[in-house]
C-alpha cells in the first residue's frame, strides 16, 4: 500500500534527536532510544522494526508522553509536545491514542466494555445517553455487538479483548494511533483480522498509523514507509518497496533474509543470513557501529566510529561505514 506522500508539507509528527536513557545503579545508563530522528506525514503508516530490546515501544511511549523524552523534541502538528498548555495537552490527549500489545493487561479487568470504552467519552463530559450511543456505534464498528457492553474482559478472547482496546482507543476521535506489536500476542489465524480492520479504519477515518513490529513480514503489506531499529538507533528507513527491494544495512538484509519465501523458485535462490549473537545490552554501549559485534561486514572503522546517516537515494536513509 505504499503511497506518494507530499513530503514538502509539514508533518504531523516530527521527532528529533530523541534519546530516552535509565539510570542502572549509580554511574551507567541504559540507552533505551539514542539519537533517533523521524517525521510522520498526515494518513501516512510508518513502521519502526527492530528486534525486541531495539528501543521501539520506547519510542512510541515517548511520542505518546507515557515517558518523558531524556533530550530531544517530539513535535505534533508543530508543536513540542512537552510544551504544551492545559487545553493543547487535553486536545494532544484525544488526538494521539495508543493500542497495546497485550489486551488483556491494559483492560482494567473490573470495568465492562461499557465502562472501557465509554471512559475517554465521560472524562470528555459526554451526556450518559451519548455515551452509551457512542459506545455501541464503536463496538459494531470494530466487529463487537451491543450484548458485549456488560460483560468484563475476561469473558472475551484475545483478539475480541484487542477490538475492545481498538475500541477504545477510537472512541475520542483521534488523528493518530500508535499500534504496538497489536498482533504479535494473538493467535496466527487472528492477526490477520485485526490487521484488515485497521487497514479499513485508517481509510474511512484517515487515520495516521505508527506501528510498531518486530518482524518485516507483517509490516511488508501495512507501511508507506519502514524504519528499522537496532539497539537504540535507526540503522535504515525507506518506503516499504525501496526497503524490501533494495535493503541498504546489513541489519536490514539479514531480518529480511529471515522472511520465509512463499514463492518457491524464489526460495531456492534466496539465501538466509544468519546474524551472530544476542542482541547487546544498552547499557553504556560504545561510541561505534552497535551492530559491528554482530555484522559480517564489520570493518575496522566500524568499531572506532558512529556511521552518520547518508540519503543515498531519495527517501532512502541508512546508517552505516559502508555507505
Ligand atoms: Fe556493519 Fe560496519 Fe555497517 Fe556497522 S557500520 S553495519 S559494522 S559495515
Amino acid at each position: 500500500m505504499t503511497m506518494a506522500f507530499d513530503h514538502t508539507q509539514e508533518p504531523l509528527v516530527r521527532v528529533n534527536h530523541l534519546s530516552k536513557y535509565f539510570p542502572v545503579g549509580h554511574r551507567s545508563q541504559l540507552k533505551a532510544v539514542d539519537d533517533v530522528s523521524f517525521e510522520i506525514y498526515k494518513g501516512e503508516t510508518v513502521s519502526l522494526v527492530g528486534e525486541s530490546g531495539c528501543g521501539k515501544s520506547t519510542t512510541g511511549r515517548c511520542l505518546i508522553r507515557i515517558y518523558e523524552p531524556t533530550s530531544g523534541e517530539v513535535y505534533y502538528e508543530g508543536k513540542d509536545i512537552t510544551k504544551l498548555s492545559k487545553q493543547e495537552k487535553k486536545e494532544f490527549t484525544n488526538k494521539v491514542q495508543m493500542i497495546f500489545q497485550n489486551p488483556y493487561a491494559s483492560l482494567n479487568p473490573r470495568m465492562t466494555v461499557k465502562e472501557i470504552v465509554g471512559e475517554g467519552l465521560k472524562l470528555n463530559k459526554l451526556p450518559q445517553d451519548q455515551v452509551d450511543e457512542r459506545v455501541e456505534q464503536l463496538l459494531e464498528t470494530v466487529g463487537l455487538n451491543k450484548d458485549h457492553m456488560s460483560r468484563f474482559p475476561h469473558e472475551f478472547s484475545g483478539g475480541q479483548r484487542q477490538r475492545i482496546g481498538i475500541a477504545r482507543a477510537l472512541s475520542v476521535d483521534p488523528e493518530f494511533i500508535i499500534c504496538d506489536e497489536p498482533i504479535s500476542a494473538l493467535d496466527v489465524s487472528i492477526q490477520a483480522q485485526i490487521l484488515n480492520m485497521l487497514n479499513r479504519l485508517q481509510k474511512e477515518l484517515g487515520l495516521t498509523y505508527l506501528f510498531i513490529a518486530h518482524d518485516l513480514s507483517v509490516v511488508k503489506y501495512l507501511s508507506d514507509r519502514v524504519i528499522v531499529m537496532y539497539l537504540g538507533t535507526v540503522v535504515e528507513t525507506a518506503e516499504t518497496e525501496e526497503l524490501f527491494s533494495n535493503p541498504m544495512h546489513p541489519y536490514t538484509k539479514a531480518l529480511l533474509s529471515a522472511i520465509p519465501e512463499a514463492d518457491p523458485e524464489r526460495a531456492k535462490s534466496s539465501r538466509r543470513i544468519p546474524i551472530k549473537g544476542e542482541i547487546p545490552s544498552p547499557i553504556d554501549p560504545a561510541p561505534c557501529c552497535r551492530f559491528a559485534g554482530r555484522c559480517d561486514k564489520c570493518m575496522e572503522i566500524c568499531r572506532q566510529s558512529v556511521p552518520e546517516t547518508k540519503e543515498v537515494s531519495p527517501g532512502h536513509f541508512v546508517a552505516c561505514h559502508l555507505m
